[in-house]
């Protein structure tokens, strides 16, 4: 039996959980959105010391934990230059020719909110020799914010309230369009959105998990610890991520994908057969993949953490991870059919 995703109620979720800056590390403002929005699904969310929010969905037995991050990647003001301009080191894997004229958001420490764009020392075509023309973005040697701001030396810049440490949040800019998603943070907003929709739906009656299911949204993925601390009587691990597109990979922007490996471990045998016979079940469209050289999910972690558990991992197919991201709503229908047929099973 396949389980219906609405449509129009997950695309208006992501856009809203787009909207909120979430650098890994700056995650109040995201956090209290989901506490407030589980709440009114009538579940009392659980809140991580480090940060991060921890439902008990229901259910009996042989605890499931599902989990998807709504940490995404992001910049931090290494320096402010001379000149007025920031220069911007990464927070997780934001490469500076991801973020080449893209708009961002200054975060302060006093909560105020300045915007600028990301730009190169030489922007200009017209005044540029081809040689600088050619070379690639980097935070180190080129490439710094530009404030949207009357500021002429580091001093301006100070008197605004910017300092060393502000998070920069780059806009994500969502479009939706014939079905296709366009976002940067698509990794992995597409999935904490869904992981919301299943509250609604079990709220709702149409998924009845069949154990004990925690969901888990993690602020911590990005940087590697997200799936260290999750409660002391799961069974079983489940990420719902990405599954990233490119060259030898079957992972398709119209299909879920179950993974068989990563870059750190093989997923659990048994529990990767498991989820295979629940995309059957469900009517998925489902591929199998490896992700390799520079993937690992928050199952890992917890791994790691010292949890004797069985760990997998599931995801839409989606192109240019960690860039302008893209998928297809049909990738996030066959993700959130699996996914309610394997909680229900
Ligand atoms: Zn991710």
């Amino acid at each position: 039996m396949r389980f219906e995703l609405n449509e129009k109620s997950y695309l208006a979720e992501l856009e809203r959980e787009l909207a909120i800056d979430s650098v890994t590390g700056q995650y109040h403002e995201l956090q209290d959105y989901f506490i407030k929005e589980i709440k009114a699904l009538g579940f009392q969310p659980e809140v991580l010391r480090k940060g991060g929010i921890i439902v008990d969905a229901g259910g009996e037995g042989d605890p499931l934990l599902v989990t998807a991050h709504g940490d995404t990647i992001g910049l931090m003001v290494r320096h402010i230059n001379d000149d007025g301009t920031l220069k911007v080191c990464k927070v997780g894997g934001l490469y500076a020719y991801h973020t080449e004229r893209e708009n961002v958001r200054i975060h302060t420490r006093t909560e105020a909110v300045f915007t600028g764009t990301v730009q190169r020392k030489n922007a200009s075509v017209h005044v540029t020799e081809d040689e600088l023309n050619k070379e690639v973005a980097d935070f180190d040697k080129n490439s710094f914010v530009v404030l949207d701001a009357d500021v002429k030396n580091a001093e301006d810049v100070r008197k605004l309230g910017i300092e060393v440490g502000d998070y920069v949040a780059v806009e994500p800019r969502f479009v939706y369009s014939n079905g296709y998603i366009k976002s940067h943070f698509i990794d992995d907003k597409a999935l904490t959105a869904a992981l919301m929709e299943l509250l609604r739906s079990i709220k709702e009656g149409t998924v009845v998990p069949a154990r004990k299911l925690y969901i888990y949204i993690s602020f911590y993925e990005e940087i590697g610890h997200g799936g260290s601390a999750v409660p002391a009587d799961i069974k079983d691990f489940l990420a719902v991520d990405i599954a990233c597109i490119g060259p030898e990979q079957t992972s398709s922007e119209h299909k879920v994908s179950i993974f068989c490996k990563d870059s750190r471990f093989p997923y659990n045998l048994d529990m990767t057969r498991e989820l295979e016979a629940s995309a059957k079940e469900a009517e998925a469209d489902y591929v199998l993949d490896i992700f390799t050289p520079h993937y690992g999910t928050d199952a890992d972690p917890a791994l790691v953490a010292g949890f004797d558990v069985r760990h997998g991992a599931i995801g839409p197919g989606v192109r240019a991870s960690h860039g302008y991201e893209r998928t297809h709503i049909d990738a996030i229908k066959s993700t959130y059919s699996l996914l309610a047929a394997y909680v229900s099973k």
